[in-house]
């Protein structure tokens, strides 16, 4: 999935409100000639599209936007922060409207019980009653138009038709109320989709616009986009760190919650690496740039949480069809309806009485709410899809090293076997290991270091997944890694350290084996009563699989109460996942994301372990923890749980709701200015529901 390496183009796209939009901005830009892919985000406002190598032209792009009757926003505009008075005023139109709203319907209901309207209508001039409804609806039937003239159908077209029956009858303040309600359901929904955008929003307004460049010893602010990787950034007190890199000089005291969620400050100094984002609490610091932008794991986070929306699970692929399908269904009862009873007003009803939008924002409203809410504590989703599988899945399988423990191992042995020194040893060892990425690797040069051993660089290295390395050194042929790595049987003393559960790794010298190294890793404290609450959330199968020894692997898992599987190599590991997916189970697999990619890749749901800082894992996986913290799964399989209790709801409040309104509408109970009036009443009660979700832990940031 390195989807960022190809050429991308975003555009911002203005006035999308309803879930069919975005569908509709899509279906023009894959018409325009050169574009290769394009995909339109609702939630993050904006289309990106990757042009296929022949001729593309973004003004052709443009144009395909503006003619599916949307805009083309200004980059950088969607992140724009709203100010707190902005704020404030949205609130009072909204008390306002919904004011309005209340007074008209109340008029509505006591007019249409004592027969008002019919007397009404009677005695208001024709022309008066046509002037209202067409300056009311103006919008509406100018997007019904624009619809029709490309020959399609939305829920606008219905509704008019609605207005049109009312006219055609000469129950104008019944048309004029209809209209009036209409609009105030355009702007239900537009608000729905602006609160749901609000969890993202909130996410991309913590990116850095702003750097403190230092050029020629002088200090000057500059825009983002003018910093290049190597510059120099200073951070003051107070400020948010621009940029991904390493401190040069200086300390500070800084908050990293936008990214791991986790509001702990951590203190930081010359060589300490930090991420773009981060808030400075105490303390000034100068940064080396390593990464800028869209590059930076922030950046990356933004990009995968604005683009989760194209990842969609079944349950919204399901609803998306039907309420494709939708449309035609109503067109079809309303003209049964009028065809049996002859009634024009409760065919009126019909067409007025349900928005097929809101069947389509049941999901996506819920999905943007929690993907967005989980960023910012540190739980990476990729999509509602993952979001689904999560709530379904019921194996978990987890990886050892770098996962399950702490990631600091260290090395406790040192057992020389052909008579080299301990130190030399180390330092063949600790050079072979040079390039490796591996906790092990790690280990291994950590305890050269501590000894002050001098390491040479090494040639010909290779890294051989789930064995160990091997490399040239000073001339010397040198492999560290398990048995499985070297031309021999396992030796007595090796039994005898893994027997402590330690890792053993042999060294061995142009084939001969020259030592041991024994290496041991604690398990991270807070890994029982994370796996305690996982089971509690229904996951009924937990297996560790590790490419370590027998011994390492069964002191774990009995301390854990888990099964195991230990001498893996990386492709029995995929093995075992597909097994489990052949049985019918929904696997969930936890690695570190590196060396794991592939097992990740190939279960329903791959997390991986703290990703800030590594694209592969961010990449690799269809969920990522932003720190190392184990309590972090368990509450994302909750989040899932949750959400998915949400869409549900969603889903059968719409369903049931729409089934009822259409039942009485054409028995004609359901008056018609009533059942446009109660046109956004589902959308209230998804953005209600789906609130919940955006709530949920948005303490741990704020
Ligand atoms: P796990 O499955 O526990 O995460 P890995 O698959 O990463 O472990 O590695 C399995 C085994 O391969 C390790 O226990 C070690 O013996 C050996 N190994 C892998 N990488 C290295 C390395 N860089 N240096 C030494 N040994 C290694
Ligand atoms: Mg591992």
């Amino acid at each position: 999935m390195a989807t960022n390496e190809k050429k991308r183009i975003e555009i911002p796209v203005k006035g999308m409100d309803c879930a069919q939009c975005a569908t509709h901005v899509r279906d023009s830009l894959r018409g325009v000639h050169g574009v290769g892919q394009a995909e339109v985000y609702l939630g993050a406002e904006k289309a990106v599209v990757e042009p296929a190598s022949d001729g593309f032209d973004l003004a052709a792009a443009h144009k395909a936007i503006r003619d599916a009757g949307y805009e083309v926003g200004e980059k950088g505009a969607a992140a724009a922060t709203v100010t707190g008075s902005n704020r404030d005023l949205s609130k009072q139109v909204t008390y306002l409207t919904g004011a309005l709203f209340l007074f008209v319907l109340l008029v509505a209901i006591v007019g249409e019980g004592l027969g008002l309207f019919e007397r009404l209508s009677d005695r208001m001039p024709w022309w008066i009653g046509l002037l209202m409804v067409l300056a009311g609806g103006y919008p509406v039937f100018k997007s019904v138009a624009k619809a029709a003239v490309r020959r399609r159908i939305i829920s606008h077209t219905l509704m008019t038709l609605g207005v049109l029956a009312a006219v055609v009858v000469g129950e104008w303040i019944t048309a004029i109320l209809v209209v009036f309600f209409m609009r105030v359901g355009d702007y239900v929904e537009q608000f729905t989709s602006d609160r749901a955008r609000q969890a993202v929003r909130r996410l991309s307004d913590l990116a850095p616009q702003t750097a403190r460049l230092i050029a020629d010893g002088a200090e000057r602010e500059v825009p983002i986009e003018q910093v290049a990787v190597g510059d120099h950034v200073i951070v003051r007190p107070g400020e948010r760190i621009p940029v991904d890199g390493t401190v040069v000089t200086g300390q500070a005291t800084i908050d990293q919650s936008a990214i791991t969620g986790e509001s702990m400050p951590v203190e930081v100094e010359a060589g300490s690496r930090v991420f773009a984002a981060s808030f400075a609490h105490l303390g000034s610091i100068e940064v080396e740039t390593a990464q800028v932008g869209d590059e930076t794991t922030f950046g990356r986070v933004i990009r995968l949480v604005e683009e989760a929306e194209a990842n969609r699970g079944e349950v919204q692929r399901f609803a998306d069809r039907f309420s494709g399908y939708y449309l035609p269904i109503v067109a079809s009862i309303a003209a049964l309806t009028y065809l049996i009873s002859g009634n024009a007003l409760a065919t009126a009803a019909v067409l007025v009485v349900a928005c097929s939008c809101s069947i389509a924002l049941a999901t996506p409203i819920a999905m943007l709410a929690s993907i967005g809410a989980a960023a910012r504590r540190g739980l990476l989703i990729k999509g509602g899809k993952v979001i689904e599988v999560l709530d379904r899945a019921d194996v978990l399988l987890i990886d050892k090293t770098g996962t399950l423990t702490l990631g600091r191992p260290r090395v406790t042995d040192i057992k020389t076997l052909n008579g080299l020194g301990e130190d030399t040893l180390l330092t063949l060892a600790a050079s072979a290991e040079w390039f490796s990425e591996h906790p092990l690797a790690t280990a291994v040069c950590d305890a050269a270091q501590d000894r002050g051993l001098e390491l040479a660089r090494p040639t010909d290295f290779v890294a051989i997944p789930g064995k160990g390395v091997r490399a040239t050194v000073a001339g010397q042929q040198i492999s560290v890694g398990s048995q499985r790595l070297m031309a021999t049987t396992p030796s007595t003393e090796a039994d005898a350290l893994a027997a402590q559960g330690k890792t053993v790794l042999y060294v061995s010298a142009d084939n001969e084996v020259a030592g041991l190294l024994a290496v041991s890793d604690t398990l991270r404290p807070e890994v029982p009563a994370a796996l305690r609450q996982v089971r509690a959330l229904g996951i009924k199968g937990i297996e560790l699989l590790t490419g370590d020894n027998e011994s390492a692997a069964a002191g774990l898992a009995e301390q854990l109460a888990i099964d195991y599987r230990a001498e893996l190599l990386p492709e029995d590991k995929i093995a075992i996942v597909k097994e489990y997916q052949q049985q019918g189970h929904v696997v969930v697999m936890v690695g570190d994301g590196v060396n794991d990619a592939p097992a990740l890749a190939q279960a329903d749901v791959g997390i991986a372990m703290g990703a800030a800082g590594t694209d592969v894992a961010l990449e690799a996986a269809h969920a990522a923890l932003m720190r190392d913290d184990w309590l972090l799964i368990p509450e994302l399989l909750e989040v899932a749980e949750r959400t998915m209790d949400v869409v549900r709801l969603n889903l059968g409040f719409t369903a049931v709701y729409n089934a009822v309104g259409l039942g009485l509408a054409a028995f004609g109970i359901l008056p018609p200015v009533l059942a446009a009036a109660a046109q956004s009443l589902p959308d209230i009660g998804i953005l209600a529901n789906s609130s919940r979700l955006l709530r949920q832990g948005a303490s741990a940031v704020e």
